[in-house]
């Protein structure tokens, strides 16, 4: 079912050895039956775009585990994007969810195209016409999709729009979508949440090695809502970010970029590249440059065996969804690099999901101050007790955080009973 080193086998592999740690304390056939995901479901979209022509797009829906609660993840669309990715993708979340500690299990979905590709207008039609066709996969007791890699705000108030208008309603009743402009019952610091959340996890990672944050230095790869907002937090405590890199380009300064101008700059030109304060490096080498952390906040699998040798950050805070081949995990353990991984680190998008969820069942309202609180406090309470427990245990944080994960989403299964 998987390649070597896609997103699903590293999931899996990530999966495989926690496992291990549970045997003896959770019942094997337990953990056989949750490697399995729940239900997978391919979905034809075929809409009529701007040029007037029928345009075919596949679409995946991912429910991994609804042990802890309705399915909860992103909506991942790319040119490329499987339904094995989904899948991977739908397990990871299934363990950042209980390890955050919010009642949702874990789910994806997929649209194979690439939104660079489309005119904005093709792009909507595309969102609405997946929004429509797997309306019955959506629902607050059911998956509850979210922006993720090629989607955003806007998509998510199309979605919201789509689904009312085809109930014949002026709004949904409780939560379809979480991640949605404001003004349609979004939530305030939903967007930054994910950046935010890294930046928390990087700041406590600090204090517990006793290295000081003010003057130290970073290096961000992806420069979209999770890397931008990552960098600009980590600009404002005094770190030093000495490069940037995006899918088009890299940029570094060993002064540290001005990263409100670097935003200005990749508003106005869409990318990174260019920016007149740095030198253009190439993106790839950029991570083995030195730097106290590393943030990888783009795609999966960019540190592996070959480049992990060569890794001189520090820290290395995953705020993409499986940025580390397994191979690279071991070789970066035995260096010592203190890994933040994915499912804790990128976890603060999931959590104020969660917020924007509670928030429309109840029909209530939160500031961004509220919800800021709200992050910060779960986000270091969480790390604190992957930190603890990896310590206790003497290991990984990665494993540390897989095994409380899992072992929730066991407990859930177990209460539950063994009937479904
Ligand atoms: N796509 C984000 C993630 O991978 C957010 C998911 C959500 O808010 O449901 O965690």
């Amino acid at each position: 079912m998987s390649n070597k080193n896609s997103i699903l086998s590293t999931a899996l592999a990530n999966y495989d050895r926690t496992a291990q740690m549970l045997q003896g304390e959770v019942d094997s056939d337990l953990l056989l039956k949750i490697r399995q995901p729940k239900e997978r479901i391919e979905v034809t979209l075929g809409p009529l775009l701007g040029d007037n022509k029928l345009h075919l797009f596949k679409a995946f829906v991912v429910r991994h585990s609804e042990a802890m609660g309705p399915a909860k993840g992103g909506i991942r669309m790319t040119d490329s994007v499987s339904i094995d990715d989904v899948t991977g993708l739908a397990m990871e979340m299934t363990w950042k969810c209980a390890l955050i500690g919010v009642p949702f299990g874990g789910g994806k979905s997929g649209i194979v195209a690439d939104p660079a590709k489309l005119t904005k207008h093709d792009k909507e039609i595309i969102i609405r016409s997946f929004a429509r066709n797997a309306l019955r996969h959506i629902g607050p007791q059911v998956y509850v999709p979210a922006p993720d890699m090629g989607t955003n705000e806007q998509d998510m108030g199309y979605i919201k729009d789509a689904i009312s208008f085809s109930m014949g309603k002026a709004t949904t009743q409780g939560c379809y979508v979480t991640g949605k402009p404001v003004i349609l019952g979004g939530i305030p610091g939903r967007r930054e949440a994910t950046g935010n959340g890294v930046v928390i996890c990087i700041t406590e990672a600090f204090k517990t090695m006793d290295m000081k944050i003010r003057g130290a230095t970073a290096i961000v790869q992806g420069f979209g809502n999770v890397g931008s907002v990552a960098a600009i937090g980590l600009h404002r405590l005094g770190v030093r970010i000495v490069a940037v890199s995006d899918l088009y380009g890299a940029v570094a300064d060993e002064k540290g970029l001005d990263i409100e101008a670097l935003i200005e700059h990749t508003k106005r030109t869409g990318s990174v590249k260019d920016f007149p304060q740095g030198r253009q490096i190439d993106g790839k080498k950029m991570l083995e440059m030195p730097c106290d952390v590393l943030v990888p906040a783009a795609a999966a699998n960019q540190i592996t065996a070959d480049n992990a040798p060569n890794i001189k950050a520090k820290i290395i805070a995953e705020g993409a969804n499986g940025p580390t081949s397994p191979q690279a995990d071991e070789i970066l353990t035995k260096r010592g690099i203190f890994t933040i991984p994915d499912i804790l680190c990128n976890a603060g998008g999931v959590f104020v999901s969660y917020l924007e969820y509670t928030q429309e069942t109840q029909q209530e309202q939160m500031t961004e101050e509220e919800v800021n609180d709200r992050l910060k406090k779960r986000m270091t309470e969480k790390f604190h007790q992957v930190y603890e427990l990896s310590r206790q245990r003497k290991i990984t944080m990665r494993e540390s955080a897989m095994y409380i994960g899992v072992k929730n989403v066991c407990q859930a299964m177990i209460a539950r009973g063994y009937l479904s």
